[in-house]
């Protein structure tokens, strides 16, 4: 696999931080869950609580957590398919918190999404040259014919001309990621998120899809927003990584930093679930019980349920957010510096 640079992106680097493409401020999305007779709201998943990031025009930032951490609910408040509760979130100075349907709608030709599955993703009645011109005909963007267009974004994605007539069933998994990719990039965006878009495929096709990723990426400046549950997968594109744990983002540094010296206990359990080439290691994260409801979250620090170096305070107190060598770590053990 072509690793991506693992440094620190070109935006870190500059003391004079040039304006985020993307800036989340203490986003939240909470469900209401209805009881009784009446459906009166009892309670809320608070699926996403608090979500602070920001993204960079052409770097990848990686989202990496267990299922049900809220990471996909995140991925789709900033696109506009969940409605966010509280917080803000700017695209460019753009308010997505603010914006209704027609107009996150006219957003689509700047920030596009990449789902985990295509098999339900793409619309298995129409060809591949409906859907991977189907944007440039609604944004009006068509310049010579739909087939010259659907021929050019093939070839970017490594696929065959002669594709363009086939179904979505008609291809493997791989090359129907590579459908997406094409349908994603035809109107040139900004953004995309990229949720689980690797997960399904097999290792070396996880490694093909994702250079083409990268290569895209340098390509046209594109910023990703890259979640997946795998730290191994994200580590291998992403600029910065944030990990996130029930709602919450509880560390997010480089890339570098995360993998090689992690500070948080519960990023330390997912780096220790990361196979080592000539070491045998279990995939499995090393902790005990399982990711609690978000509907009744552990009082004081989220994770000290299962945190294998919880203090006394941590069931009492939340934590507060520390910055040490300009990384966030959300932890008792690091609000003192
Ligand atoms: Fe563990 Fe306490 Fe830190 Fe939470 S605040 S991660 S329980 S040490």
């Amino acid at each position: 696999m072509k690793v991506k640079k693992l440094m620190i992106s070109a935006a870190e680097k500059l003391d004079d931080k040039p304006e985020p493409l993307l800036k989340v401020t203490d986003l939240k999305t909470w469900f209401p869950v209805k009881r009784g007779f009446f459906s009166k709201t009892a309670d809320h998943v608070r699926a996403v609580d608090g979500v602070c990031l920001r993204i960079y025009r052409g770097e990848t930032l990686g989202l990496v957590g267990e299922s049900g951490c809220g990471k996909t609910t995140l991925g789709r408040t900033l696109l506009g398919l969940e409605k966010s509760n509280g917080g803000k979130a700017f695209f460019d100075k753009i308010p997505l918190h603010e914006l209704k349907r027609h107009e996150m709608n006219r957003l689509r030709e700047r920030i596009q999404v990449i789902f985990q599955d295509p098999l339900s993703s793409l619309n298995p009645r129409m060809t591949v040259i409906d859907i991977v011109t189907e944007g440039l005909v609604q944004f009006k963007k068509i310049e010579g014919s739909r087939k010259e267009h659907a021929v050019r974004l093939l070839k970017e994605v490594g696929l065959v001309a002669d594709s363009i007539y086939r179904f979505p069933h008609e291809f493997s998994g791989g090359q129907r990621q590579r459908i997406s990719i094409a349908r994603a990039i035809s109107l040139r965006p900004e953004f995309i998120i990229c949720d689980e878009a690797v997960s399904a495929l097999d290792v070396s096709i996880q490694a093909q899809v994702i250079n083409l990723l990268i290569s895209l990426q340098q390509r046209y400046q594109l910023s990703y927003l890259f979640i997946s549950h795998d730290l191994s997968v994200v580590s291998n594109i992403a600029d910065r990584i944030a990990v996130m744990y029930l709602g919450q983002i509880v560390e997010s540094g480089t890339t570098l930093d995360i993998i090689h010296n992690p500070l948080h206990p519960y990023t330390k359990a997912l780096i220790a679930a990361v196979p080592v080439p000539g070491k045998s290691r279990s995939r499995r994260i090393p902790l005990k019980g399982e990711i609690p409801s978000a509907s009744s979250p552990p009082p004081g620090c989220r994770f000290h349920t299962r945190c294998p170096e919880v203090l006394k305070i941590c069931s009492q107190k939340a934590p507060v957010r520390g910055t040490i060598d300009g990384r966030e770590v959300l932890c008792h053990l690091f609000s003192h510096a």
